[in-house]
């Protein structure tokens, strides 16, 4: 960011301190308040989020897939506030880690003794051109927005016939399983409906695969041929026409244009770091948090850490990889603090609840360069109800009253 761009600092904006400033109070924020609450009774916390509202975004799959209406994925983000921290309700318009220091939207600055960067990744609309506009109507649908996640199946329900498409862009996203299991759910129900023979159900994927590993990847190819799903790889959208119903997509190998109608499409957003983040000091080239893989620690400013979709970690971008990295993060900055050598290590594990239809999912869970991480005594690359129950029903509560109190 020019010097010209940056907000401007005056002697008259009101200057806070605390000890430990946690940016970000979704998944990751509120997992790492509530455990360096636990762990430190005296330490002046504050968490730095704008929203009242807090979502537990991994059941809008199953919201868009008719299974629970959005409402109960939304509670109030002060019930999960960690007591004894402090709650400044603005978001960080930039960094100053040179002077340990953070400037708000509204002009607060706030000096920190540490800093926790967990503001999530931003979901960038504007980057398909007509998309912002066509969003939530006319058969435009996403699972990716609280506000828009119930059109899904609105939109599900009512198409009877054409193309039903689901993308996904040629950017890092958060759950990167999520653009296909929509997918599979909605083939689920045009079946249940009657109406499959007459809806084809279209796969368009930035990607060259359909998962980066290969023992899940077997799994999911022979749903999609059971399924009979057209998928088309290295299909990037670009552009939405509301108006005559057509989706347009770039080649990335040939660079061709290829135009198709729909009858309804399911769109995962391109995605990349906050503004804030990406055009600061903290970023990395690609604009994430740049931080040591295995501490989590920044790799310049030794007091600033980071977890979760905004870092530069190079694992899945899930809510299962922040249960991880939470309590890894929480050590190593009071580590350090205390003038200890940094030991606990994240080794990259995520998981993605792949859901193939109703009642059943695959359980991938893995680490850094694929490695296998399961939990369970079975093959977790099988489709099984079991799992689905976990996903639908036992994530969610443990989220609610273990992850976010800090308990797991
Ligand atoms: P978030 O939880 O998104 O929180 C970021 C917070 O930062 C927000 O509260 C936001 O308001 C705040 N913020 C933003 N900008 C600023 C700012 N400038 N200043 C201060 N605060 C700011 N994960 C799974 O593990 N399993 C799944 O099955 C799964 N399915 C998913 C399906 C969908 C459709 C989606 C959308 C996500 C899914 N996820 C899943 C991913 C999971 O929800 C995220 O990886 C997780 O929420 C990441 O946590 P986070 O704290 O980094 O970001």
């Amino acid at each position: 960011m020019a010097a010209s761009e940056r907000p401007i600092v005056s002697r008259t904006q009101p200057t806070v301190r605390h000890q430990v400033v946690v940016i970000g109070g979704g998944n990751a924020g509120l997992s790492v308040a509530a455990r360096l609450r636990k762990a430190r009774k005296d330490l002046d916390i504050a968490l730095v989020e704008p929203s009242d509202r807090h979502y537990y975004q991994p059941l809008w799959t199953l919201v868009g897939g008719g299974v629970f209406k959005k409402e109960v994925t939304v509670q109030d983000e002060a019930k999960y506030l960690p007591g004894g921290v402090t709650w400044i309700k603005d978001a960080v318009a930039e960094m100053c880690p040179d002077d340990n220091a953070l400037v708000t939207a509204r002009g607060t600055r706030v000096e920190y003794g540490f800093a926790v960067v967990a503001p999530g990744i931003q979901l960038d609309w504007g980057k398909v051109k007509g998309l912002k506009e066509a969003i939530g109507r006319d058969g435009v649908c996403s699972n990716y927005a609280y506000e828009y996640v119930d059109t899904t199946w609105r939109f599900i329900s009512e198409c009877k016939s054409g193309n039903a498409i689901f993308t996904h862009p040629n950017t890092p996203i958060k759950c990167g399983g999520a653009p296909q299991k929509i997918a599979y759910l909605a083939d689920d129900a045009f079946r249940r409906a009657g109406v499959r023979d007459r809806v084809n159900v279209i796969f368009a994927s930035a990607g060259a695969g359909i998962f980066s590993v290969p023992k899940y990847a077997k799994t999911l190819n022979a749903v999609i041929a059971r399924k009979g799903i057209d998928v088309r790889f290295r299909h990037d959208l670009t552009e939405i026409r509301p108006d005559a119903k057509e989706a347009v997509f770039t080649h990335l190998d040939t660079g061709e244009t290829v135009v198709l109608p729909y009858s309804m499409i399911h769109v995962t957003p391109p995605q990349s770091a906050p503004d804030f983040v990406k055009n600061g000091p903290l970023a990395d080239a690609a604009g994430w948090v740049d931080v040591d893989k295995h501490t989590l620690q920044h790799v310049r400013y030794p007091n600033v850490f980071s977890l979760g979709d905004a870092s530069s970690l190079p694992c899945s971008k899930t809510g299962a990889a922040v249960r991880k990295q939470a309590p890894v993060l929480v050590e190593n900055l009071l580590a350090f603090r205390d003038g200890g050598a940094l030991t606990a290590s994240y080794d990259g594990y995520a998981s993605c609840p792949l859901v193939t239809g109703y009642g059943k999912v695959i359980l991938a869970e893995f680490g850094y360069d694929g490695v296998i991480m399961e939990t369970f005594p079975f093959d977790q690359a099988r489709e099984r109800y079991s799992m689905y129950v976990l996903k639908a029903h036992a994530l969610p509560n443990l989220y609610w009253h273990g992850m976010l109190q800090g308990r797991m």
